[in-house]
């Protein structure tokens, strides 16, 4: 078995907004103090869909990683890289490729709907490149042996193909050579009914990984008497030999839903022109805040409102305490409060929330080497550990000389 590791990715889409804070980096930062984590810029994966934009690439990049050590991830705690720094995720996309079934990734669920969706807006993403991407995806976590993944619900179907790919490897390529033989051969002594049972067990645990089947294969061997120790011995081992895990399934690490919603009372999103950013100045920020919209109702200072009908409310969930939020609701439905007065304390939320972290994400402005050092050597460490994999990889694949 393989020490619990944290694989996660994200695409360098540029500067970071509040709802990257909220959904997916306040989740990381927890969780590099309680596992291993590898967290890495996915660049290959924006080229998958923006090949043709080559040129904002390396920007996004480092802009993530500022963002990244702005919300508090500890370079001394976790692994931070970028993918296309480690040739083996290339390798081992490649590699998982040669015996991928095309059905499987023709029937990723957002695929066609992708593809069609680009269309419309005159992008053609039918290319390998693409298609591809759900292997590229995979070996971005089975290269570290990442058995947890912390995704949310809605994009839990997006491991499944991960966890798929990497039953289909081990099953391919987790036997010694010659084991079959050998192992016919030694079960034969059990005779009859038992063999079959045993073979019966054998396969459930070769194929599901299923304990309850290896373990009720062992008590059977243990108590069949008329085989010899030396036999029993061989068979004992030939069911260990059964299943060899080269490539662990990922398993989901639910992550909860993020609420964090736009200045609109969408989902907060850099393309609906409703976001935040992380580090953005305070001038632009009051200035957002102030022009949200807010209940319709209150067209003048005197009508009342309802919180539930306005955006405003929402941000007051995510920054107020409970007397600022009782005074918001009881202000808004009797016109005791204004909209502009409401909006200060959500104003002074987002600036306190940024203030460390414009703080922290300085000193890698000032000095652009400081941020590369840390990379590199994060790098080197994440290639450490997938060559590690990919030498195990090659030689099962019988490209290990
Ligand atoms: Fe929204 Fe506050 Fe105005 Fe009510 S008082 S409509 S909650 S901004």
């Amino acid at each position: 078995m393989y020490p619990d590791r944290i694989f996660s990715g994200m695409r360098p889409t540029g500067t970071l907004h509040l709802g990257h804070y909220h959904g997916v980096l306040k989740n990381w930062v927890r969780l590099q103090n309680e596992y291993p984590c590898y967290f890495s810029v996915v660049d290959l994966h924006a080229l998958t869909t923006h090949y043709e934009s080559p040129e904002v690439i390396e920007q996004h990049v480092w802009d993530v990683l500022i963002d990244w050590l702005a919300a508090g991830i500890d370079p001394q705690s976790a692994t931070l890289f970028i993918q296309s720094r480690v040739p083996e995720h290339s390798e081992l996309a490649l590699l998982l490729g040669m015996s991928t079934p095309l059905g499987w990734l023709e029937r990723v669920p957002t695929y066609k709907e992708q593809i069609e969706k680009l269309r419309e807006r005159g992008r053609d993403l039918t290319t390998y490149g693409f298609l591809g991407y759900p292997l590229l995806m995979t070996a971005d976590i089975l290269l570290y042996r990442a058995n947890l993944v912390p995704v949310g619900e809605d994009q839990a179907p997006h491991l499944e193909i991960a966890r798929e790919l990497a039953r289909r490897f081990n099953n391919m390529y987790g036997t010694e050579p010659g084991f079959e033989e050998k192992a016919q051969d030694a079960a034969k002594k059990l005779g009859g009914k038992r063999a079959k049972l045993y073979f019966k067990l054998r396969t459930a645990y070769q194929q599901e990984g299923d304990d309850e089947a290896l373990e009720q294969a062992r008590a059977m061997l243990h108590e069949s008497h008329s085989l010899s120790m030396h036999d029993r011995e061989r068979l004992f081992g030939y069911l260990e030999g059964a299943r060899r895990v080269i490539l662990p399934e990922p398993q989901i690490l639910l992550t909860e839903a993020s609420r964090m919603p736009g200045l609109d009372g969408q989902k907060m999103s850099k393309s609906y022109g409703n976001a935040i950013g992380l580090r953005e100045d305070k001038t632009s920020i009051e200035k957002k805040v102030r022009t949200m919209p807010t209940d319709p109702a209150r067209v003048r200072r005197t009508d009342p409102g309802e919180p539930e009908k306005c955006p405003v409310w929402q941000l007051h969930r995510v920054y107020s305490d409970d007397s600022t939020k009782e005074w918001v609701q009881q202000g808004c439905r009797t016109a005791g409060i204004g909209c502009i007065e409401c909006k200060q304390p959500v104003i002074d939320g987002i600036l306190a929330e940024q203030q460390p972290m414009l703080e922290r994400a300085q000193p890698y402005l000032d000095d652009p080497q400081l941020l590369r050092a840390i990379v590199a050597n994060g790098c080197d460490k994440a290639r450490e550990a997938a060559q590690e994999t990919m030498r195990e990889v090659r030689e099962v694949m019988g490209i290990g000389y």
